[in-house]
């Protein structure tokens, strides 16, 4: 990647926009919360969040390796989609639990990937 490249990729990030994703998912974050937690604590309710995180990833996996056939069941695109959806989905909803902004911090990563460096095959 040379700096050219670099350099494109860093404007790229820099007019970085979600649009309105983050605030549709805090609505609708705040609706669940509402009708299917309560009682739980705000810890708890970040608890179940951070697992609900790691559920929806093999959820994904596990209709990734469907598609792929490395599973006994036939796999489908759209329900690998729907949970790859889900992967995001419940990553915003945990940005909105920890009131911290994904804008900001999703930014912030691909800075850090653009800038670190690729690998490089050849000098292997
Ligand atoms: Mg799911």
């Amino acid at each position: 990647m040379d700096a050219l490249e670099n350099e494109v990729l860093e404007w790229l990030v820099e007019d970085l926009s979600l649009g309105d994703l983050p605030d549709v998912i805090g609505t609708i974050a705040s609706t669940i919360k509402y009708n299917s937690c309560q009682g739980a604590t705000d810890q708890e309710w970040r608890d179940a969040q951070a697992m609900c995180v790691v559920e929806e990833a093999g959820e994904f996996i596990g209709e990734y390796r469907r598609l792929r056939g490395f599973a006994r069941r036939a796999g489908d695109k759209d329900a690998m989609l729907s949970e790859l959806a889900d992967v995001v989905i419940a990553a915003m909803v945990m940005f909105w639990n920890l009131d911290e902004d994904p804008h900001a911090a999703i930014q912030g990563k691909l800075r850090k990937i653009i800038n670190r460096g690729w690998v490089n095959k050849d000098e292997q």
